[in-house]
């Protein structure tokens, strides 16, 4: 059985629903966080509880919840699901609405849920000691990618062609084929020693472990870069990497048919995954 919290209450998550009112089912009004559990302890959390709290500030979505609050919720959640590795995901809608109208009411009261999924994370270490293939695929989002928001068709739809070609990631790119990040990931090439990933704007998620990464980068005095940088700056890079929350950091050896470091993971990819596990 495993739990889930809704509404103030904790029940089986088989037997947790919510309403078709709610504006989450109808306009995908609402946001999400998703935080790893890594051998029983929560990673990154404050920044992943600090981010929520900001997609909700930009959506104007009120809840009577404190990030303490939130935070004890999620660690009893881990209690009662016996979680050592795994995620925490957490949910927030507008609430529900009835009559449906775009315009939502001066006051509502949000859905919110809380649940956990366990995650092998030794899988992913074998993955990341061989690097994963991605594909590439047009940044059709729109255009306020910075807010986690629920509504994630275009993410689906990018997810889902890197399925079809046995990728493990989509590589968005935008219409001046530059690449923004990925369908779930934050994307980092390095060349000539140096890390570049896309500056924190509308068009990409200020993603957490992208931030801690940057404190790593930053403590070993390692140059990095926030800049746009395009497909075929991509293609040429000496290493390509992402970063997750659920990856960690990990390394990317094809981008559709071109092999990037020879089709091997990079050392200073590899490196940066060990720093990035040792911080947590
Ligand atoms: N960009 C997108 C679109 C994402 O969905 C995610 C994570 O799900 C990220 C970037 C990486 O963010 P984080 O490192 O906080 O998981």
């Amino acid at each position: 059985m495993t739990a889930c919290y809704i509404n103030g209450k904790y029940k089986k998550l088989s037997q947790s629903s919510i309403s078709v009112t709610d504006r989450g089912f109808q306009f995908s009004d609402g946001v999400y966080e998703v935080i790893a559990i890594y051998n029983n302890k929560f990673v990154d959390e404050n920044l992943h509880l600090d981010r929520l709290r900001t997609s909700l500030n930009k959506l104007n979505i009120k809840i009577n919840l404190s990030s303490k609050q939130i935070q004890n919720i999620s660690h009893k959640i881990k209690k009662l699901n016996k979680i050592s590795n795994g995620i925490i995901y957490l949910q927030v809608t507008r609430g529900d609405q009835h009559p449906r109208d775009h315009k939502y009411k001066n006051i509502m009261k949000p859905n919110i849920v809380i649940y956990s999924i366990k995650k092998d994370f030794k899988k992913l270490d074998q993955l990341a000691l061989k690097g994963v293939k991605t594909s590439l695929y047009p940044d059709i989002r729109w255009l306020r990618s910075d807010i986690k928001s629920i509504s994630l068709l275009g993410n689906v739809m990018a997810a889902n062609h890197a399925k079809k070609n046995n990728s493990h990631e989509a590589i968005l790119f935008d219409h001046k084929n530059n690449i923004t990040e990925g369908n779930s990931s934050s994307i980092w090439i390095i060349k000539k020693n140096i890390c570049y990933t896309h500056p924190l704007t509308y068009r990409i998620l200020k993603g957490c472990t992208r931030n801690k990464l940057i404190t790593i980068l930053k403590a070993h005095k390692f140059k990095f870069k926030e800049k746009l940088f395009s497909k075929k700056a991509l293609l040429d890079a000496d290493e390509v990497f992402m970063t997750s929350a659920t990856n960690f950091i990990m390394p990317i050896i094809k981008v559709d048919s071109y092999k990037i470091s020879n089709g091997k993971p990079g050392s200073f990819s590899q490196r940066l995954r060990k720093e990035f596990i040792n911080s947590i």
